[in-house]
């Protein structure tokens, strides 16, 4: 067996239960790369019995010394950066320069941010005659989406880690090799047998017969809001912790007097990032009615510079290229105008969308309140900052947004009556430290920064 012939339980690489297998294709030329095993309940069982045997031992374990593995697993990523990059623009599509700087870059930083905080966080607090002690929750549950395939892992391992707590992760199966990249970095780093485990699989198999395990203490997911429904109602059932990072369908709100050429622009940009598969993407651009006309042709003129093939990568599979096309469809049928972009696919081989834009969106259209998930911008008008206002608080997420005015302080003004969990200010920079999460629909919980560790934590209070 080669090493990556298996699943990585309890410190070790070893073979899967059963001999179905998933096959893993390159989304921009369609050829099929590697197959993984499909990970059954037996292996989702024998990795949370790993998991729970290392707990005892791991939370008892002075969280300095924590940081050190967690910063050798920081730099066992980094020193993996390239291969890192090649896999993710193999089984994602993701151009070579954001594979280098987002896909793998990324995930280095924020496994740094939690060698920091493991070190340096209260995990102690007094109150009154009480000493209150932060504890790990226990086994984590990690199911993973696959459009940040190493970033969602890692933001969710390195604080579970930090915490105190032990992992099994069911990454997505259309990227499960870049999760073997983690797994490998994880046993390079030195992390005691069974305080990580991974084990690749289908969702309704592997991934939920994670959520259901006995022995799972919390369930970390990060995907789409239906999945996440069916998630929430177990871990209800059985009263566990659960932290849900779903869907959204940001606005990006342009107020007069902003500077309108620099927030069209960043705002197309958001969105053809990734090919347009960001749960954070600024997929509606609110502007006045007296900018609209302007808005639209600068956006026209900026969505040219993404040429499919090139700056632009793939959808990740055929279902996704063919649900994002039939949004485009579906925004023509419900009388949106296409100014650039359209439903037929700009190359012959490989799962592109064309960079589409739309004008004369209404709030109330399917393209302009569900997530489409692909490189599609709806440019809305609004009269006023009330109805701007309304129009962004008017679908069921609320996972982030964008506000660009004549001045941070007017912009923050309308922020702060926005339902999102992430709003950046005149282009703010993303910042790995900053809670990243969702209001309404768009999840429960928070993950990254001091907020993103304290999701791993349970409180007990000693009275003196
Ligand atoms: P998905 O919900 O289909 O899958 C996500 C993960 O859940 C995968 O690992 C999958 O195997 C697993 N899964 C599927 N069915 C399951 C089940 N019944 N039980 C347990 N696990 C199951 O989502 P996707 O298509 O992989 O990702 C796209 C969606 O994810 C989009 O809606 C996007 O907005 C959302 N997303 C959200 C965030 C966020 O942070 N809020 C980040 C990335 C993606």
């Amino acid at each position: 067996m080669k090493a990556h012939d298996g699943m990585y339980i309890d410190g070790a690489w070893r073979p899967a239960a059963g001999t179905d297998t998933i096959a893993v294709v390159n989304p921009a030329d369609e050829q099929v790369i590697a197959h993984v095993p499909a990970g059954t309940a037996e292996d989702v069982d024998a990795a949370v019995r790993a998991a729970r045997a290392a707990f005892p031992a791991w939370a008892a374990t002075p969280p300095a010394e924590r940081a050190a593995l967690i910063a050798a697993l920081r730099d066992a990523l980094a020193a993996r950066k390239d291969e890192i990059a090649a896999t993710v623009t193999a089984e994602l599509g993701a151009p070579p320069q954001a594979a280098q700087a987002i896909h793998a870059g990324l995930p280095v930083a924020v496994a740094g941010t939690y060698a920091d905080l493991a070190a340096t966080y209260g995990f102690e607090e007094e109150a009154g005659n009480s000493t209150v002690l932060l504890e790990p929750v226990g086994v984590v549950g990690a199911i993973t989406p696959w459009n940040y395939p190493l970033h969602q892992i890692v933001a969710k391992v390195a604080p579970a880690l930090a915490a105190g707590c032990t992992v099994v992760l069911k990454p997505a199966e259309d990227t499960p090799l870049t999760a073997r990249h983690f797994a490998e970095a994880a046993h390079e780093a030195g992390l005691p047998a069974g305080v990580f485990n991974l084990v690749t699989g289908l969702g309704p198999v592997a991934g939920q017969a994670l959520a259901e395990h006995p022995g799972v203490d919390m369930v970390s997911f990060t995907g789409s809001t239906a999945v996440g429904r069916r998630i929430g109602a177990v871990a209800g059932g059985a009263v566990k912790r659960v932290a849900l990072e779903l869907g959204g369908k940001s606005a990006n709100v342009i107020l007069p007097g902003a500077d309108l050429a620099k927030a069209v622009a960043v705002g197309v940009a958001n969105v053809m990032s990734n090919s347009g598969q960001t749960c954070s993407a600024w997929t509606r651009m609110l502007v006045h009615r007296d900018q609209y006309d302007e808005a639209v042709a600068l956006a026209a003129q900026a969505v040219g510079k993404y040429v499919p093939g090139d700056r632009i990568g793939p959808l990740v599979n055929a279902k996704q290229q063919e649900r994002v096309r039939g949004y485009i469809e579906q925004g023509v049928a419900e009388g949106a105008r296409l100014v650039a972009g359209g439903p037929e696919a700009p190359l012959d081989k490989g799962y592109y969308v064309s960079p589409t834009v739309f004008a004369d969106v209404t709030p109330a259209m399917t393209i302009a309140q569900e997530e489409i998930f692909g490189p599609v911008v709806s440019i809305l008008a609004y009269e006023d900052e009330d109805d701007a206002l309304r129009i962004a608080n008017g679908t069921v997420y609320g996972l982030a947004g964008a506000v660009w005015a004549a001045d941070d302080e007017t912009a923050v003004a309308f922020a702060r009556r926005m339902e999102t969990g992430q709003v950046d200010i005149n282009g703010g920079r993303f910042n790995p430290l900053a809670p990243f999460g969702g209001y309404k629909q768009s999840g429960v919980g928070r993950e990254l920064g001091a907020h993103g560790l304290a999701e791993y934590l349970q409180t007990k209070s000693l009275q003196f």
